[in-house]
Formats: C-alpha cells, sequence, structure tokens
C-alpha cells in the first residue's frame, strides 16, 4: 500500500515561505497561474511572501486541468473515465480577452500542489508557451514569455511529463520539498481537520 503523508496549513505556509525568496530574486515573477485546485493555495500563500513594499500584489489567475484515460467499454456510449494519462482543460484563460495578452513579455510563475508523473506540468507548460506565442504573434510582439514552476512536493520518481530542458537548465523549476513517491493528503481536501492535523503530528517525519 502506498504510504500517506499529511501536510498540515502550518506547513503549507512555511513551505511557500521558504521558496519565496529564491522565487523572487531568481524568478522574479509578474503574474502567477495556479493549477487548480492544489495550486490556488499555495499560490495565494505565495503572493503574502512576494510582495515588494509599495508594489501592487502579484495578480493570480487560475487553470482548471484534470487527468483522465478513456479506456474501450462494452458500451462504446458509456466510456470509463479513470485517472491516466490525458489531460483534460476544465478552465483556461480566455484566448479572447486580455488575459492571454496579459501573458505576453511578462515572467510567470505556474503554481502547483504537487508534481507527480509530471503530466499535468507538462500539458500546462506547453499549452500556455503555445497560446501565449499566438497572442504574441497576433500583437505582431518580439517579447518572450518565461515561465518558471513552482510545487510544494516533487515526488522522486520517474516522470511520464517532461519540461521545457531551457527550464531545467536554468533552474526555473523549484519544488519546495522533494519527497520518496508517497501519497500526500493536503488539508484542504480533509473533511475533518482536527483528524488531520492529529495524524500530522502523529506520524514520522517525511
Ligand atoms: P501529475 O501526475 O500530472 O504530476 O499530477 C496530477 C495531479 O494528481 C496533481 O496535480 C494532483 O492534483 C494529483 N496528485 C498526484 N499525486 C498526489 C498526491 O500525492 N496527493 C494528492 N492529494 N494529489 C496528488
Amino acid at each position: 500500500m502506498v504510504e500517506k503523508v499529511y501536510v498540515t496549513y502550518n506547513e503549507v505556509h512555511k513551505l511557500c515561505q521558504a521558496s519565496a525568496d529564491r522565487i523572487l530574486n531568481d524568478f522574479t515573477p509578474n503574474l502567477m497561474i495556479a493549477i487548480g485546485g492544489g495550486g490556488y493555495v499555495p499560490a495565494r500563500i505565495l503572493r503574502s511572501f512576494l510582495k515588494r513594499p509599495a508594489a501592487p500584489n502579484i495578480p493570480i489567475q487560475a487553470i482548471g486541468l484534470s487527468l483522465y484515460e478513456q479506456l474501450p467499454s462494452s458500451n462504446p456510449s458509456n466510456p470509463v473515465e479513470t485517472p491516466g494519462t490525458k489531460v483534460t482543460r476544465t478552465q483556461w484563460l480566455d484566448l479572447s480577452s486580455l488575459e492571454m495578452v496579459n501573458l505576453v513579455g511578462k515572467n510567470v510563475l505556474i503554481v502547483d500542489e504537487v508534481d507527480d508523473t509530471r503530466t499535468t506540468l507538462e500539458y500546462a507548460v506547453k499549452e500556455l508557451q503555445k497560446d501565449v506565442q499566438a497572442a504574441a504573434d497576433k500583437l505582431g510582439s518580439g517579447e518572450k514569455t518565461q515561465f518558471s514552476v513552482f510545487v510544494l512536493h516533487n515526488k522522486d520518481k520517474t516522470k511520464k511529463g517532461h519540461l521545457p530542458q531551457d527550464m531545467m537548465d536554468d533552474e526555473r523549476y523549484l519544488a519546495a520539498r522533494t519527497v520518496l513517491d508517497v501519497w500526500i493528503c493536503y488539508p484542504w481536501e480533509a473533511t475533518d481537520i482536527d483528524e488531520h492535523d492529529r495524524l500530522a503530528a502523529s506520524q514520522a517525519s517525511y
């Protein structure tokens, strides 16, 4: 059975805090894109630590992605869906409005809670790069958008998805913690937060 690890709100807060200087100095983001739902809370916490005196808050935009796989079914009109290898958009930036144009020439930090197989992050980076390039072409702008990635946890395992080589070479990927291939229980998923915190307190450090 996969080992479960319980992470508290307090720990999430401190993981964001511990990563903020590096993000501010190395990535200098103008904007964050939170991958829903796990990226929302870390992005909001990070925003407080990334705030510079007299500067406005860094805006957060949201996209929703879900991993699914359609398995063959005896009834073709009723395909079976299970967690898998194909990513679908449940929410995306509005390509026709200013949302995508706003990314042109910016430093954009993509935020998610966990990098497991990396399938979701690969999709997010590739698709955002493609759509921003289309927006830049439409504007006739040669300005480049630089994407970086922040996750709370990276699982140390063979990845199915890949991030752009220049992102890895330039160290524009940051995981606050690298963990074994465990199942991480985040506090926002808990239905009983006191029990969640009790389990977190009673577990060995991971
Ligand atoms: P990927 O395999 O594409 O890196 O991760 C896909 C998604 O699966 C993540 O964004 C996250 O929502 C979910 N996921 C993967 N591993 C874990 C985990 O250990 N705990 C939780 N709560 N979600 C996970």
